[in-house]
Protein backbone atom coordinates (compact mmCIF):
# COMPACT_ATOMS: atom_id res chain seq x y z
CA UNK A 1 0.00 0.00 0.00
CA UNK A 2 1.44 3.03 -0.56
CA UNK A 3 0.57 6.42 0.62
CA UNK A 4 -1.74 7.39 -1.41
CA UNK A 5 -3.59 4.08 -1.51
CA UNK A 6 -3.86 4.48 2.11
CA UNK A 7 -4.96 8.32 2.40
CA UNK A 8 -7.65 7.43 -0.06
CA UNK A 9 -8.59 5.10 2.34
CA UNK A 10 -8.68 7.34 5.62
CA UNK A 11 -10.69 9.91 3.75
CA UNK A 12 -13.44 7.54 3.02
CA UNK A 13 -13.37 6.08 6.83
CA UNK A 14 -12.10 9.26 8.79
CA UNK A 15 -13.90 12.18 10.35
CA UNK A 16 -12.50 15.27 8.30
CA UNK A 17 -11.48 17.52 11.32
CA UNK A 18 -7.50 16.36 10.18
CA UNK A 19 -6.03 17.06 6.98
CA UNK A 20 -3.07 14.48 7.15
CA UNK A 21 0.42 15.19 5.24
CA UNK A 22 0.88 13.21 2.38
CA UNK A 23 3.06 10.72 3.52
CA UNK A 24 1.80 7.85 6.12
CA UNK A 25 4.43 7.04 8.57
CA UNK A 26 4.35 3.12 9.14
CA UNK A 27 7.92 2.53 10.85
CA UNK A 28 10.03 4.95 13.22
CA UNK A 29 13.13 3.84 15.67
CA UNK A 30 14.90 7.18 17.52
CA UNK A 31 15.00 9.85 15.13
CA UNK A 32 14.31 7.95 11.84
CA UNK A 33 11.05 7.33 10.24
CA UNK A 34 9.41 5.78 7.04
CA UNK A 35 6.34 6.02 5.10
CA UNK A 36 4.36 3.50 3.21
CA UNK A 37 6.40 4.70 0.13
CA UNK A 38 9.99 3.87 1.45
CA UNK A 39 10.95 7.17 2.16
CA UNK A 40 13.09 7.71 5.44
CA UNK A 41 12.66 11.54 7.44
CA UNK A 42 13.89 13.07 10.47
CA UNK A 43 11.71 13.41 12.80
CA UNK A 44 11.75 17.42 14.19
CA UNK A 45 7.86 16.59 15.59
CA UNK A 46 8.32 14.27 17.56
CA UNK A 47 4.56 13.21 17.40
CA UNK A 48 4.01 17.04 18.85
CA UNK A 49 6.98 16.98 21.95
CA UNK A 50 5.61 13.56 22.45
CA UNK A 51 8.31 11.10 21.57
CA UNK A 52 10.59 12.78 23.76
CA UNK A 53 12.92 9.55 24.09
CA UNK A 54 12.86 8.92 20.31
CA UNK A 55 10.38 6.54 18.74
CA UNK A 56 10.63 2.77 20.20
CA UNK A 57 13.09 3.92 22.74
CA UNK A 58 14.84 0.77 23.98
CA UNK A 59 14.64 0.75 27.36
CA UNK A 60 10.54 2.30 27.44
CA UNK A 61 10.22 -0.77 25.01
CA UNK A 62 11.38 -3.16 27.81
CA UNK A 63 9.37 -1.31 30.50
CA UNK A 64 6.27 -1.76 28.42
CA UNK A 65 6.63 -5.29 27.07
CA UNK A 66 7.49 -6.36 31.07
CA UNK A 67 4.40 -4.88 32.35
CA UNK A 68 2.52 -6.11 29.05
CA UNK A 69 3.11 -9.86 30.58
CA UNK A 70 1.31 -9.16 34.02
CA UNK A 71 -1.20 -6.22 34.26
CA UNK A 72 -2.73 -4.28 31.72
CA UNK A 73 -5.59 -2.84 33.78
CA UNK A 74 -7.24 -3.33 36.50
CA UNK A 75 -9.64 -0.03 37.06
CA UNK A 76 -9.01 2.57 39.98
CA UNK A 77 -10.95 0.13 41.90
CA UNK A 78 -7.57 -0.99 42.81
CA UNK A 79 -4.62 0.51 43.57
CA UNK A 80 -1.55 -0.83 41.55
CA UNK A 81 2.29 -1.31 41.67
CA UNK A 82 3.03 0.92 38.43
CA UNK A 83 1.23 4.00 39.39
CA UNK A 84 2.24 4.41 42.58
CA UNK A 85 6.04 3.83 41.69
CA UNK A 86 4.81 6.56 39.33
CA UNK A 87 3.48 8.85 41.58
CA UNK A 88 6.45 8.94 44.21
CA UNK A 89 8.88 9.44 41.51
CA UNK A 90 6.98 12.70 40.21
CA UNK A 91 6.32 13.54 43.83
CA UNK A 92 9.83 13.38 44.78
CA UNK A 93 11.28 15.48 41.90
CA UNK A 94 8.20 18.45 41.82
CA UNK A 95 6.93 20.70 44.10
CA UNK A 96 3.68 18.05 44.72
CA UNK A 97 2.40 15.73 47.16
CA UNK A 98 -0.38 14.30 44.96
CA UNK A 99 -0.93 13.13 41.37
CA UNK A 100 -4.19 12.30 39.48
CA UNK A 101 -3.51 10.17 36.12
CA UNK A 102 -5.79 10.60 32.82
CA UNK A 103 -5.17 9.70 29.55
CA UNK A 104 -4.25 13.19 27.61
CA UNK A 105 -3.31 16.78 27.92
CA UNK A 106 -7.24 18.08 27.96
CA UNK A 107 -8.22 15.37 30.51
CA UNK A 108 -5.52 16.69 33.20
CA UNK A 109 -6.42 20.42 32.72
CA UNK A 110 -10.23 19.43 32.92
CA UNK A 111 -8.81 17.89 36.36
CA UNK A 112 -7.13 20.66 37.20
CA UNK A 113 -9.82 23.47 36.63
CA UNK A 114 -12.35 21.11 37.96
CA UNK A 115 -10.24 20.86 41.30
CA UNK A 116 -9.44 24.45 41.63
CA UNK A 117 -13.52 25.28 41.43
CA UNK A 118 -14.00 22.78 43.53
CA UNK A 119 -11.25 23.51 46.03
CA UNK A 120 -13.10 27.29 45.81
CA UNK A 121 -16.24 26.38 46.79
CA UNK A 122 -15.50 24.44 49.33
CA UNK A 123 -12.90 26.47 51.22
CA UNK A 124 -15.26 30.26 50.18
CA UNK A 125 -18.21 29.55 48.27
CA UNK A 126 -20.12 28.89 45.37
CA UNK A 127 -19.25 32.71 43.84
CA UNK A 128 -15.42 32.41 43.74
CA UNK A 129 -15.39 30.46 40.64
CA UNK A 130 -13.68 32.86 37.88
CA UNK A 131 -11.35 31.31 35.85
CA UNK A 132 -8.51 33.66 33.69
CA UNK A 133 -6.61 31.87 31.07
CA UNK A 134 -4.80 34.04 27.96
CA UNK A 135 -4.74 34.78 24.91
CA UNK A 136 -3.15 32.23 22.40
CA UNK A 137 -3.32 29.46 25.01
CA UNK A 138 -3.91 25.99 24.27
CA UNK A 139 -5.07 23.84 27.33
CA UNK A 140 -7.07 21.04 25.15
CA UNK A 141 -10.24 20.36 23.29
CA UNK A 142 -12.80 19.39 25.93
CA UNK A 143 -15.22 22.17 25.74
CA UNK A 144 -14.44 23.29 29.19
CA UNK A 145 -10.60 23.51 28.26
CA UNK A 146 -11.00 24.88 24.77
CA UNK A 147 -13.30 27.85 26.42
CA UNK A 148 -10.17 28.08 28.75
CA UNK A 149 -7.84 28.23 25.54
CA UNK A 150 -7.11 31.54 23.77
CA UNK A 151 -8.45 30.97 20.12
CA UNK A 152 -11.67 31.71 19.22
CA UNK A 153 -12.09 29.73 15.62
CA UNK A 154 -11.80 26.61 18.22
CA UNK A 155 -14.63 27.40 20.22
CA UNK A 156 -17.00 28.83 17.40
CA UNK A 157 -20.26 26.61 16.84
CA UNK A 158 -19.92 24.65 20.02
CA UNK A 159 -21.94 26.99 21.95
CA UNK A 160 -23.06 27.61 25.27
CA UNK A 161 -19.57 27.45 26.21
CA UNK A 162 -18.85 26.67 30.42
CA UNK A 163 -19.05 30.39 31.88
CA UNK A 164 -16.89 32.65 33.79
CA UNK A 165 -13.62 31.73 31.91
CA UNK A 166 -12.27 35.21 30.96
CA UNK A 167 -8.96 35.99 29.29
CA UNK A 168 -6.01 38.27 29.38
CA UNK A 169 -2.80 39.21 27.41
CA UNK A 170 0.20 37.34 27.67
CA UNK A 171 3.28 39.21 29.32
CA UNK A 172 1.06 42.20 30.13
CA UNK A 173 0.72 42.07 34.33
CA UNK A 174 -1.13 45.44 34.27
CA UNK A 175 -4.13 43.79 31.98
CA UNK A 176 -4.55 40.80 34.37
CA UNK A 177 -4.41 43.05 37.68
CA UNK A 178 -7.57 44.54 36.26
CA UNK A 179 -9.41 41.55 35.63
CA UNK A 180 -8.37 39.76 39.44
CA UNK A 181 -10.45 39.74 42.06
CA UNK A 182 -11.91 37.93 45.00
CA UNK A 183 -13.80 35.85 42.60
CA UNK A 184 -11.25 34.22 40.51
CA UNK A 185 -10.50 31.07 41.89
CA UNK A 186 -7.56 30.05 39.26
CA UNK A 187 -5.28 31.10 37.00
CA UNK A 188 -4.03 28.77 34.28
CA UNK A 189 -1.35 29.45 31.97
CA UNK A 190 1.66 27.68 29.93
CA UNK A 191 5.13 28.78 30.84
CA UNK A 192 5.65 29.12 27.19
CA UNK A 193 2.70 29.48 25.10
CA UNK A 194 3.14 25.97 22.35
CA UNK A 195 0.93 25.85 19.88
CA UNK A 196 0.31 30.09 20.07
CA UNK A 197 3.70 30.21 18.16
CA UNK A 198 6.69 29.31 21.33
CA UNK A 199 6.15 32.46 23.21
CA UNK A 200 8.26 32.26 26.09
CA UNK A 201 6.74 34.02 29.73
CA UNK A 202 9.35 36.12 30.93
CA UNK A 203 10.21 35.47 34.92
CA UNK A 204 9.35 38.76 35.97
CA UNK A 205 5.61 38.42 34.69
CA UNK A 206 5.92 34.77 35.84
CA UNK A 207 6.51 36.48 39.54
CA UNK A 208 3.79 38.44 39.48
CA UNK A 209 0.94 36.17 38.55
CA UNK A 210 2.06 34.55 41.55
CA UNK A 211 1.94 37.42 43.90
CA UNK A 212 -1.42 38.38 42.13
CA UNK A 213 -2.71 34.74 42.90
CA UNK A 214 -1.23 34.61 46.13
CA UNK A 215 -3.24 38.47 47.22
CA UNK A 216 -6.91 37.26 45.55
CA UNK A 217 -6.35 34.08 46.95
CA UNK A 218 -6.50 31.53 43.74
CA UNK A 219 -4.65 28.77 42.49
CA UNK A 220 -2.06 29.51 40.04
CA UNK A 221 -2.36 26.20 37.11
CA UNK A 222 0.94 25.67 34.91
CA UNK A 223 -0.27 23.93 31.64
CA UNK A 224 3.16 22.21 31.42
CA UNK A 225 1.31 19.58 28.91
CA UNK A 226 4.10 20.60 26.09
CA UNK A 227 7.00 22.26 28.28
CA UNK A 228 7.36 19.46 30.70
CA UNK A 229 9.12 16.27 30.89
CA UNK A 230 12.79 17.87 30.26
CA UNK A 231 11.67 19.87 26.51
CA UNK A 232 12.88 22.99 27.86
CA UNK A 233 16.02 21.40 29.41
CA UNK A 234 14.40 21.50 33.38
CA UNK A 235 12.42 18.57 34.12
CA UNK A 236 9.38 20.98 34.38
CA UNK A 237 9.38 24.79 32.92
CA UNK A 238 8.84 26.43 36.38
CA UNK A 239 11.88 24.85 37.99
CA UNK A 240 13.62 27.07 35.73
CA UNK A 241 11.75 30.31 36.03
CA UNK A 242 11.16 30.06 39.58
CA UNK A 243 8.38 29.90 40.18
CA UNK A 244 6.15 27.17 41.75
CA UNK A 245 2.18 27.07 40.61
CA UNK A 246 -0.51 25.03 43.05
CA UNK A 247 -1.62 22.57 40.37
CA UNK A 248 0.77 21.34 37.51
CA UNK A 249 -0.52 19.39 34.45
CA UNK A 250 2.16 17.44 31.79
CA UNK A 251 1.14 14.78 29.38
CA UNK A 252 2.42 14.48 25.97
CA UNK A 253 6.01 13.46 26.70
CA UNK A 254 5.21 11.66 29.58
CA UNK A 255 4.38 8.45 28.26
CA UNK A 256 6.64 8.98 25.08
CA UNK A 257 4.18 8.01 22.86
CA UNK A 258 2.09 6.09 25.20
CA UNK A 259 -1.27 8.33 26.41
CA UNK A 260 -1.05 9.16 30.01
CA UNK A 261 -1.50 12.54 31.72
CA UNK A 262 -0.82 13.85 35.18
CA UNK A 263 -1.99 16.66 37.38
CA UNK A 264 0.15 17.23 40.75
CA UNK A 265 -0.66 19.58 43.03
CA UNK A 266 -0.29 19.84 46.87
CA UNK A 267 -1.89 17.24 49.62
CA UNK A 268 -4.54 20.52 50.97
CA UNK A 269 -6.00 21.19 47.61
CA UNK A 270 -6.23 17.74 46.48
CA UNK A 271 -8.32 16.77 49.51
CA UNK A 272 -10.84 18.70 47.62
CA UNK A 273 -11.29 15.78 45.45
CA UNK A 274 -12.68 12.74 47.54
CA UNK A 275 -14.12 9.16 46.26
CA UNK A 276 -16.68 9.85 43.99
CA UNK A 277 -15.80 13.55 43.00
CA UNK A 278 -13.61 12.55 39.59
CA UNK A 279 -12.32 9.80 37.74
CA UNK A 280 -10.79 8.34 34.60
CA UNK A 281 -11.25 4.40 33.86
CA UNK A 282 -8.37 4.59 32.16
CA UNK A 283 -6.22 7.15 34.50
CA UNK A 284 -3.52 5.63 35.98
CA UNK A 285 -3.56 2.30 34.58
CA UNK A 286 -0.85 -0.06 35.09
CA UNK A 287 0.91 -0.57 31.63
CA UNK A 288 0.28 3.48 30.44
CA UNK A 289 1.95 4.02 34.70
CA UNK A 290 4.74 1.77 33.96
CA UNK A 291 5.59 3.00 30.52
CA UNK A 292 5.75 6.72 32.08
CA UNK A 293 7.98 5.63 35.13
CA UNK A 294 10.20 4.29 32.82
CA UNK A 295 10.48 7.59 30.67
CA UNK A 296 10.42 10.15 33.61
CA UNK A 297 13.75 7.84 34.95
CA UNK A 298 15.45 8.65 32.06
CA UNK A 299 14.67 12.07 31.31
CA UNK A 300 15.11 13.38 34.86
CA UNK A 301 18.87 12.40 34.33
CA UNK A 302 20.44 15.85 35.00
CA UNK A 303 23.23 14.78 31.90
CA UNK A 304 20.08 14.67 29.58
CA UNK A 305 18.44 17.75 30.66
CA UNK A 306 21.73 19.55 30.35
CA UNK A 307 22.16 18.09 26.65
CA UNK A 308 18.71 19.49 26.05
CA UNK A 309 19.83 23.16 26.81
CA UNK A 310 22.85 22.00 24.48
CA UNK A 311 21.60 20.94 22.00
CA UNK A 312 18.50 23.77 22.13
CA UNK A 313 21.39 26.33 21.93
CA UNK A 314 22.86 24.50 18.98
CA UNK A 315 19.46 24.77 17.01
CA UNK A 316 19.23 28.32 17.52
CA UNK A 317 22.45 29.08 16.50
CA UNK A 318 21.80 27.21 13.60
CA UNK A 319 18.66 28.61 12.57
CA UNK A 320 20.01 31.95 13.35
CA UNK A 321 22.49 31.10 10.50
CA UNK A 322 20.77 30.10 8.31
CA UNK A 323 18.51 33.47 8.44
CA UNK A 324 21.65 35.37 7.83
CA UNK A 325 22.18 33.62 4.60
CA UNK A 326 17.90 33.58 3.30
CA UNK A 327 16.55 35.99 5.21
CA UNK A 328 13.43 34.34 6.47
CA UNK A 329 12.74 34.99 9.88
CA UNK A 330 12.48 37.80 12.08
CA UNK A 331 12.65 36.37 15.76
CA UNK A 332 13.78 32.91 16.75
CA UNK A 333 12.54 32.27 20.37
CA UNK A 334 12.43 29.30 22.96
CA UNK A 335 13.81 27.29 25.20
CA UNK A 336 15.56 24.19 25.37
CA UNK A 337 15.00 21.76 22.40
CA UNK A 338 11.24 23.80 21.95
CA UNK A 339 11.87 26.11 19.43
CA UNK A 340 10.30 28.49 16.94
CA UNK A 341 11.10 30.89 14.24
CA UNK A 342 8.84 33.77 13.41
CA UNK A 343 8.15 33.91 9.49
CA UNK A 344 8.77 37.56 8.04
CA UNK A 345 5.49 38.45 6.48
CA UNK A 346 4.39 36.64 3.33
CA UNK A 347 5.83 33.26 4.10
CA UNK A 348 3.69 30.77 5.14
CA UNK A 349 4.85 28.04 7.97
CA UNK A 350 2.46 25.33 5.86
CA UNK A 351 4.50 25.68 2.61
CA UNK A 352 8.12 25.53 4.03
CA UNK A 353 6.60 21.91 5.94
CA UNK A 354 5.83 20.98 2.63
CA UNK A 355 9.04 21.98 0.86
CA UNK A 356 10.71 20.49 4.20
CA UNK A 357 8.88 16.75 3.77
CA UNK A 358 9.92 16.53 0.75
CA UNK A 359 13.60 16.89 1.23
CA UNK A 360 13.21 14.78 4.40
CA UNK A 361 12.76 16.34 7.62
CA UNK A 362 9.70 16.75 9.33
CA UNK A 363 8.78 20.01 11.04
CA UNK A 364 5.80 21.64 13.37
CA UNK A 365 4.33 25.05 12.23
CA UNK A 366 3.35 26.78 15.68
CA UNK A 367 -0.10 28.79 13.84
CA UNK A 368 0.73 30.00 10.42
CA UNK A 369 3.49 32.09 10.74
CA UNK A 370 5.70 30.44 12.90
CA UNK A 371 7.78 27.05 12.27
CA UNK A 372 8.16 25.18 15.85
CA UNK A 373 10.70 22.49 16.26
CA UNK A 374 10.46 19.63 18.97
CA UNK A 375 13.35 17.12 18.41
CA UNK A 376 13.65 14.18 20.77
CA UNK A 377 15.67 14.80 23.50
CA UNK A 378 18.31 12.79 23.27
CA UNK A 379 19.42 14.15 19.56
CA UNK A 380 23.28 14.53 18.45
CA UNK A 381 24.94 17.75 17.61
CA UNK A 382 25.32 15.72 14.44
CA UNK A 383 21.87 15.00 13.99
CA UNK A 384 21.10 18.30 14.35
CA UNK A 385 23.32 19.47 11.47
CA UNK A 386 22.16 16.92 9.00
CA UNK A 387 18.43 18.38 9.78
CA UNK A 388 19.82 21.91 9.66
CA UNK A 389 21.02 21.40 6.13
CA UNK A 390 18.07 19.67 4.91
CA UNK A 391 15.87 23.14 6.40
CA UNK A 392 17.88 25.57 4.41
CA UNK A 393 17.71 23.64 1.28
CA UNK A 394 13.57 23.93 2.20
CA UNK A 395 13.81 27.44 2.75
CA UNK A 396 15.78 28.73 -0.07
CA UNK A 397 13.79 26.43 -2.52
CA UNK A 398 11.14 28.42 -1.25
CA UNK A 399 12.81 31.98 -1.26
CA UNK A 400 13.20 31.12 -5.06
CA UNK A 401 9.92 30.29 -6.01
CA UNK A 402 8.35 33.30 -4.09
CA UNK A 403 11.10 35.34 -6.04
C1 LIG B 1 -1.26 19.43 23.50
C2 LIG B 1 -1.63 20.32 24.61
C3 LIG B 1 -2.80 20.13 25.36
C4 LIG B 1 -3.85 19.08 24.99
O1 LIG B 1 -3.37 17.80 25.14
P1 LIG B 1 -4.20 16.56 24.50
O2 LIG B 1 -3.40 15.38 24.94
O3 LIG B 1 -4.22 16.78 23.03
O4 LIG B 1 -5.55 16.60 25.08
C5 LIG B 1 -3.03 20.95 26.44
N1 LIG B 1 -2.16 21.92 26.77
C6 LIG B 1 -1.02 22.14 26.08
C7 LIG B 1 -0.09 23.22 26.52
C8 LIG B 1 -0.73 21.36 24.98
O5 LIG B 1 0.38 21.61 24.26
Amino acid sequence: MSNQDLLERYKKVMVPNYAPLPAVPIKAKGLKLWDADGKEYLDFTGGIAVTALGHIHDEVLTALKEQAEKLWHVSNYFANEPVIELAEALTSLTFAERCFFANSGSEVNEAALKLARRYAHNKVGEKKNKIIAFHKAFHGRSLFTVTAGGTDAYKQGFGPLPPQLHHSEHNDLEALAKIMDQDCCAVIMEPILGEGGVRNMDGQFAQGVRDLCDQHQALLIFDEVQTGMGRTGELFCYQGLGVTPDILTTAKALGNGFPIGAMMTSSEIANSFQPGTHGSTFGGNPLAAAVAKKTLEIISQPDILAGVRERGQELIQGLNQINEKHPIFTEIRGRGLLVGAQLKEGFTAGDILAKALKQGLLILQAGSDVLRFAPYLLITSAEIQEALGLLESAISEQINESR
